[in-house]
């Protein structure tokens, strides 16, 4: 790699953080990435760096979004890097449909974002901040917006419609959107390529499972089917997200606890999920252990949130005209032997058939097959958000550069 090789800066700016990655443009390891915490909260903010095996911590002169932005930036500066700074890719939670795919920001993009703000009012407010602090810091340089939602786009009208009175949609934009669109978008066409599918002619299940997890139909290449709907709260169970309830059993659930809207809203997204079931932890490798030492809530936990997602997965199975594959993503996809092996368990009927040791091998940012079945193959393959977002900054920057995509 060139010294000169242009940069490309990730910011994942969110309500209380501001997550970011300095990566060549054609893709490769970061240089410098980090995580600004607990802004816009009354305690001190602090930024968290790490540069190749380094780690290096600081607290930050005040907590919102900009300063915390100008630090990183300072950081990059003082590395000399600065100069080499070619594109900034933004995550954006909430595209609407407004957006089916990556844009370069513009006056009209960053109105179009607060347009469709009232579906994700926290999340793309957050986003925003990091967008206008970094078109100050980066007068010069493009900065593309890349939306969760985008991928999702292609879905069919009868996979997004809720069976509630039109006029919501009509007037108030309810429908199911879908979420983590930037992952199932890389898992999928490394999918496509690893498997050497027909890019026309095939089907895949990608079960993204981290602290928030979702499933995707993706059919040639687009998706058709979803779990998570208006919100990241529909679907499977999640590391504090309740996922499908019965709206009865919340109303219910408000009236015996005496809760408003907003209480049951933030009981089903905060206290739920592995936490709730489990009521010690949100984290699947907490849980396993918990479950090996014989808590009870704790294997409960687990049973639940395997039986939900082999049933997603049956269930957009059969968005599919075909089904080649399943592939597991995120923390708990890529490094969670025994979910994977307890989920394929139940998807018995689809003739999956574990290889132990293959499965037993995939963590840490291995890939590579776990089934020796005749039926649909089962996979595991890391993520790479950031890697996405990078490469489709450097293609809508306009940058000259060829592009791989990361192993
Ligand atoms: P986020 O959605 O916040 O990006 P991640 O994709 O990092 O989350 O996933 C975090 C989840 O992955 C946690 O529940 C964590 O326990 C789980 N995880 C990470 N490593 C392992 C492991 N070795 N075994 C089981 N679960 C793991």
């Amino acid at each position: 790699m060139s010294s000169q090789q242009p940069l490309v800066l990730v910011v994942n700016s969110g309500s209380s953080s501001v997550k970011f990655r300095l990566l060549p443009a054609d893709g490769g390891p970061s240089l410098l990435a980090g995580i600004a915490e607990s802004l816009g909260t009354s305690g001190p903010a602090r930024l968290v760096l790490r540069k190749g095996e380094e780690r290096h911590v600081e607290e930050l002169p005040g907590n919102c979004h900009m300063n915390a932005l100008r630090a990183i930036f300072s950081h990059v500066e003082r590395n000399g890097w600065l100069h080499r700074v070619a594109a900034v890719g933004h995550r954006v939670v909430h595209g609407g449909e407004r957006f089916s795919q990556s844009v370069r920001v513009t006056p009209e993009v960053i109105a179009d974002i607060e347009a469709v703000s009232a579906l994700a009012p926290l999340h793309n407010a957050a986003n925003l901040m990091g967008i206008r602090s970094c078109s100050e810091l980066f007068p010069t340089i493009p900065q593309v917006a890349v939306f969760d939602t985008a991928f999702h786009q292609s879905m069919p009208a009868e996979a997004y419609t809720y069976a509630i009175p039109s006029r919501f949609y009509r007037e108030h934009g309810i429908r199911r959107y879908g979420f983590h669109g930037t992952s199932f978008r890389y898992v999928s066409e490394r999918a496509a390529e690893l498997l050497a599918l027909d890019p026309k002619d095939h089907g895949v299940v990608v079960a993204h499972l981290g602290n928030g997890a979702s499933v995707c139909a993706v059919r040639n290449g687009e998706s058709c089917d979803t779990s998570m709907g208006l919100t990241p709260l529909e679907g499977l169970v999640m590391g504090t997200r309740a996922g499908d309830l019965d709206v009865g059993a919340a109303a219910h659930m408000a009236r015996v606890a005496g809760l408003d809207l907003a209480g049951v809203e933030s009981l089903l997204n905060r206290e739920s999920g592995l936490l709730g079931l489990s009521e010690l932890s949100s984290d699947c490798r907490t849980i396993q252990l918990a479950a090996d030492g014989g808590d009870d809530r704790a294997a409960l936990a687990l049973d639940v949130f395997v039986h939900r997602l082999a049933r997603y997965i049956g269930a957009l199975a059969t968005s599919l005209h075909r089904f080649d594959a399943l592939v597991f993503t995120g923390g708990i996809g890529e490094n969670s032997a025994r979910v994977r092996e307890m989920t394929l368990k139940h998807l018995g009927v689809f003739g999956f058939a574990l290889d132990a040791q293959a499965n037993e091998r995939m963590a840490g940012g291995a890939f590579g097959r776990i089934d020796s079945g005749m039926g649909p193959q089962a996979w595991v393959i890391p993520t790479d958000e950031e890697g996405l977002i990078a490469r489709d900054a450097v293609r809508l920057a306009g940058l000259d550069v060829p592009q791989r995509l990361a192993a």
